[in-house]
Parts: structure tokens; sequence; C-alpha cells
């Protein structure tokens, strides 16, 4: 189980963070993938451009592999299970520890006019996304680490105030650990809302991934053999490894070794992979978003599947709390 916020185009993180590990999970195991439209409204309650965004968000998954015949591929908003659980784990989860959360504390400052009650409750809901169909891997990137922790413990308060009910969900990714993809200025990682320039969306055109390349933060080179990457070094060096060849890795690592590298020439190779990786996405997703019929019936379709599963988990929350008076 896992969701994506339809705040924006699908980045490059949202990709190896996320979507990707989705469509390897889909030929293993039962899987539930939302777009989280109801986590946009805490920081997003401008709704004018959600229903083209949540096609878009629909779109690039399926354009990126995922098949909604063979998963839950729905909207969090229809499935109204999910408010009356995170109701309940409201009553579970204390405002000392939302407060200390890092996500919380980062959007405070950022939007300091719309601290809602919706911002500080945000781990809860996600839990109930995840818990309401008792999964137990959750495919996420490397920002989203403290949230599952949370979700670790509001489940397990759950289980421990009214019996067993819910397994532990764990992030999960199929490398060896979770993925951050940085973003190009050095800055931070690579994101929906913020940093656009520096972020390499699945919906670029070929020109704008060359400019964004070009301008990654390098610096004048190293001076010294085998010397350590500055981190802004190794973020161009990460972003190549997702998209291109052993052997061109290879070499550039030498030439960084060597003392010879020319970053100009590096971007360019990177660009020109990048292109390579986001343009057959790019045209494919362009495509399902032009057929909404197609993406009105992947939704209901979802949302069926989705709603099942979670009404079978409310009958047992229902049951465990005692809240069965009939
Ligand atoms: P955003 O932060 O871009 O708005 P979301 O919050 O909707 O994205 O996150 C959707 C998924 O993409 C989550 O699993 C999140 O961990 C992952 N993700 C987002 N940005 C990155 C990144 N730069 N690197 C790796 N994973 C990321």
């Amino acid at each position: 189980m896992s969701g994506i916020r339809p705040t924006g185009f699908l980045h490059l993180g949202n990709y190896f963070g996320a979507v990707r590990n989705y469509v390897r999970m889909q030929e293993e195991f039962e899987c539930y993938f939302m777009v989280a439209d109801l986590h946009s409204l805490t920081t997003h309650p401008d709704t004018k451009e959600l229903k083209t965004n949540v096609h878009r968000v629909l779109s690039e998954n399926i354009a990126c592999g995922l098949d909604p015949d063979r998963v839950a591929l729905f909207c969090q908003s229809h499935v109204y299970e999910t408010a009356e659980l995170y109701l309940y784990l409201n009553m579970l989860a204390y405002k000392g520890e939302l407060e200390k959360t890092v996500t919380f504390k980062d959007k405070v400052r950022q939007h300091p006019e719309n601290v809602n009650a919706g911002l500080l409750t945000y781990p809860v809901l996600q839990t109930a996304d995840i818990i309401l169909h008792r999964a137990s891997y959750v495919p996420v990137g490397k920002d989203q680490e403290q949230h599952l922790e949370m979700a670790r413990t509001f489940a397990n308060r759950f289980n421990h105030r009214y019996g067993d009910v819910f397994p532990e969900p764990q992030a999960f990714n199929y490398g060896d650990e979770l993925v951050k993809v940085p973003s190009l200025d050095g800055a931070g990682k690579m994101s929906k809302s913020e940093n656009q320039y520096a972020t390499l969306y699945l919906s670029d055109n070929d020109k704008l991934i060359m400019d964004k390349v070009k301008k990654a933060k390098t610096d004048s080179g190293p001076t010294e053999p085998n010397s350590p990457k500055p981190e802004i070094i190794q973020n161009v060096f990460s972003l190549m490894k997702l998209v291109s060849g052993q052997d061109v890795i290879d070499k550039f690592e030498t030439d960084y070794n060597n003392c010879t590298i020319r970053y100009g020439d590096m971007k360019k190779q990177l660009g020109e992979d990048m292109v390579k990786f986001i343009g057959p996405i790019r045209e494919k997703a362009e495509s399902i978003r032009n057929n909404p019929a197609y993406l009105k019936e992947v939704m209901e379709k979802g949302a069926e599947k989705a709603r099942k599963s979670a009404a079978a988990t409310m009958e047992l929350v229902r049951e465990a709390i005692g809240l069965n008076y009939f």
C-alpha cells in the first residue's frame, strides 16, 4: 500500500523512491496504490487544479508500468472508511508526538499562515490509509521513514488497546535502503511543489531536461587524485547511477579519480540519458491523460477493490473497539 499526493507532476524522486517499486511489487503482492487527494488538502486548499492533478498522477503511474487490472489503483477520497479509521486513530495519537514530526515542523515553517489540524494529524491519516488494507509493506522514499515509524506506533497502540487487528507496516524498497533522489541544485530533494527548476519531472520535454541538467550544481573539480566527492558532486553521480549504463558511470568515476573530469561533458551525457529515460514515459502519460473515460473507469474499478478491502477491515475494527451493539 502506498500513495502519492496530486499536487503536481511526478518527478524522478517519486519514480525511483516509490513508483518503480510499485511496478515490481504488483508481480508479487496484493497491492493498493492511491492518489492521496485528501492529504493534498492539508497544504493545497485550492481545489481548482485538483481534478487535472488526479488525472496526471493516475496517467503517470500507469505510464510507468502500473497495471490497473492487477492492482487497486484508486483515489483516497473514494474510500469513505478512511475517514472513520482516521477518527479512531486520532484518539490514540498524542499532540506532543505529532508536533515533533519533522515534516510537520517543515510545513509550519513554509506555511505559517495555514497550520491546520489536518497538517498536524497527517501521519494519523497516513496510518489509516495503510492499515485500512492491513498492509505490511509500504513502498516509499527515504523522506517517509519517520511517518512509517509513526504508523507502526499507532498500529501497535491500537492492537495493544483493543486486540490484534493490524500487522506492523514497514517502509519497503527493493534495494538495500530507502531512496532519496537529490535535487539538481544540491539543496535537498527533488519535489513536486518546491525546487521546480532543480527537479526533473516525468512531463519535462527534452530541451527542458537538457537545460535543467546543464545547470546542475558542480564545482571546479578535484585537485588531488582519488579525493572524496563533495555532496553536490556525489549528487550528480547518484543521478547518473539511476539512468546511465555502468560503462558510462565507470568512465566518469575514473576521470574523477584522475582529476581529468569535465563536468560539462558529464552533465551532457547525464542529460541525454535522462531524455532517453523520461521521453517514453512522458509520451505514454500524455496519451493516457487524453482519455478521461478510461481514467474514470480505472478510478471506479480501483475504488471498488479498495472499498471491499476497507469494509472488511472496518468490521474487525468496530468489533475490536467494542462498537458492536446490534
Ligand atoms: P512530493 O514530496 O514530491 O510532493 P509525495 O509527498 O506525494 O511527493 O510523495 C510520494 C512518494 O514519492 C513518497 O513515497 C515519497 O517518499 C517519494 N518521494 C518524493 N520525493 C522523493 C525524492 N526526492 N526521492 C525519493 N523519493 C521521493
